[in-house]
């Protein structure tokens, strides 16, 4: 479709110049971070509003002249969620970066859907306070969190995006602006539409604010380093350290045939080869005297399920390298990715899901190397596209892309068998949607498009993510 000459009229009326439309500058929001090269589509023009009364104009406009209308944040989605696959405009938050309201008092923060994250823990610093979720990727906005619902590392001891959002303002298709939530910690006043715009990936409406609530400061982090022999019993260990009674932040589990793709593309080392895979965990309490004592019962915990090593960085650059090196794992396997999966499996699941990834890699003669979130079992497996030696990627698999589709759904099999979910932080997107059904029941997909349809009976916002309506 194109747009039509009454809708150029009116959305310069909303926007004057912020609007995108020279077809050189619109690729860049035709795709995410995603792998798979399909899912690429530019739009025919992207709007730049800076305020939730704009987006409420625009959206108005694009029910009216029923214009599919994509929101993306930074783009730095792994479901292709924000690429607008059915045409139409990208709204883009790009410019609603506003800190609106710090207030210590309430321990709550409330921003503007595009400011990113990297600027939120600047602020939340600022204040003296923390805000835990922290996924990989520091540019991503505000708001594409709170629609992905992503999680990341310290997600084991905080929980995901979902736990710290007490109040979302979202404009809806029709452009009706909704306050939802505020600043109190209990609600048990009517429906909780908050949680149900959470994850939502911009196919309910969009999310222009966001209020977040923080906690005090911790006071010292330290970081454990343990090899193992296998991954499997790497991933055996994490029961024998939640048995400790303590709380990790974080849990990693990562295969060093990943590692040594990192180390490469950063020039930095990881502290140990020894064994297959490590297990790297973060500690974090009110001082050092605190985590050292934690650090000292989860040692000895490790070496008794079979640790060959326990290191303890407590040097702050070796901590850095490491950090920086866990979090570049995706940046590093990326060239050589057909697919990255991020499903997620009750916690003692884990280590027969990974033994199963595995005996995949073996009978399907491709490479699907590992990583993850050990204590909250959120797998990163990844289908490769190449060959991989000893941390080198070589030529291109033949019928990688078969391969890679058959792999796919042996995997969702494996997991909605064990109970887990096939996205447990990226989101459904358009990746995905062909297997939610498999994995939700008809049911819950009924539910789905019955509020899909009350909330957005013109089907314009993000038409063709996660089901079709
Ligand atoms: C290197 C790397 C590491 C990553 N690590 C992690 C990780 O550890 N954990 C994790 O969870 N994710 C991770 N991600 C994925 C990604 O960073 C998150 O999904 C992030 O939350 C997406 O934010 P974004 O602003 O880039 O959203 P986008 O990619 O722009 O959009 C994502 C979805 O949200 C919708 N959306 C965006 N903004 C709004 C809005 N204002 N209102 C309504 N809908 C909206 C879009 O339509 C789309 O469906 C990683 C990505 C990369 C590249």
């Amino acid at each position: 479709m194109s747009l039509s000459s009454a809708w150029w009229k009116r959305a310069r009326d909303i926007l004057g110049e912020r609007i995108v439309s020279d077809p050189s500058l619109l690729d860049p929001y035709g795709h995410d971070e995603s792998a798979p090269e399909e899912f690429r589509n530019p739009p025919e023009a992207v709007v730049r509003p800076i305020d939730e009364g704009e987006v409420s104009a625009v959206l108005k406009l694009c029910r009216d002249e029923r214009v599919p209308v994509t929101v993306r944040g930074a783009g730095t989605g792994l479901a292709a969620g924000c690429v607008p696959a059915r045409g139409g405009i990208v709204l883009t938050t790009e410019l609603m970066n506003r800190v609106m309201d710090s207030d210590p008092a309430n321990l709550t923060i409330t921003v503007q859907a595009g400011v990113p994250l990297r600027k939120l823990y600047e602020e939340v610093a600022k204040m003296s306070l923390y805000f835990p979720p922290h996924p990989g990727d520091e540019g991503a906005h505000v708001g594409g969190a709170v629609a992905a619902n992503a999680g990341g590392a310290r997600a084991v001891k905080y929980g995901t995006v979902r736990r710290f959002v007490l109040g979302l303002q979202v404009v809806l298709a029709g452009g009706e602006i909704l306050d939802l939530g505020g600043k109190y910690i209990k609600s048990s006043t009517g429906y909780h539409l908050v949680d149900l715009m959470i994850g939502s990936e911009g196919t309910l409406g969009v999310i222009t604010r966001i209020t977040l609530s923080l906690l005090p400061p911790v006071g010292s982090v330290q970081t454990l380093l343990a090899p193992f022999a296998t991954l499997e019993s790497a991933i055996g260990a994490v029961p024998r350290v939640l048995g400790t009674g303590i709380l990790p932040c974080a849990v990693e589990f990562i295969e060093h045939s990943v590692v040594l793709l990192a180390e490469r593309l950063l020039n930095k080392s990881w502290p140990s080869h020894e064994g297959a895979a490590s297990l790297m965990l973060i500690l974090d309490g009110r001082n050092d005297q605190d985590t050292l004592a934690q650090a000292e019962v989860i040692g000895t915990a490790l070496e008794q399920a079979g640790a060959l090593d326990v290191l303890l960085t407590d040097q702050k650059g070796r901590q850095a390298d490491m950090l920086e090196i866990r979090s570049m794992l995706y940046e590093a396997i990326r060239p050589g990715t057909a697919e990255a999966f991020d499903i997620c499996v009750p916690r003692s699941e884990i280590a027969s899901h990974v033994g199963f990834v595995h005996r995949l890699e073996e009978t399907r003669g491709v490479p699907i190397p590992t990583y993850g979130h050990a204590a909250d079992g959120n797998v990163h497996s990844h289908s490769l596209r190449r060959s991989l030696e000893n941390g080198v990627f070589g030529g291109e698999l033949p019928g990688w892309r078969e391969q890679s589709a058959s792999i796919r759904h042996a995997l969702y099999e494996d997991v909605v068998r064990r109970g887990g979910v096939i996205s447990g932080e990226h989101g459904i997107g358009l990746v995905k949607k062909e297997y939610l059904p498999m994995n939700l029941g008809p049911v819950h997909m009924a539910v789905m498009r019955s509020i899909k349809k009350a909330l957005d009976p013109e089907g314009i916002l993000n038409p063709g993510k996660i089901f079709d309506a």
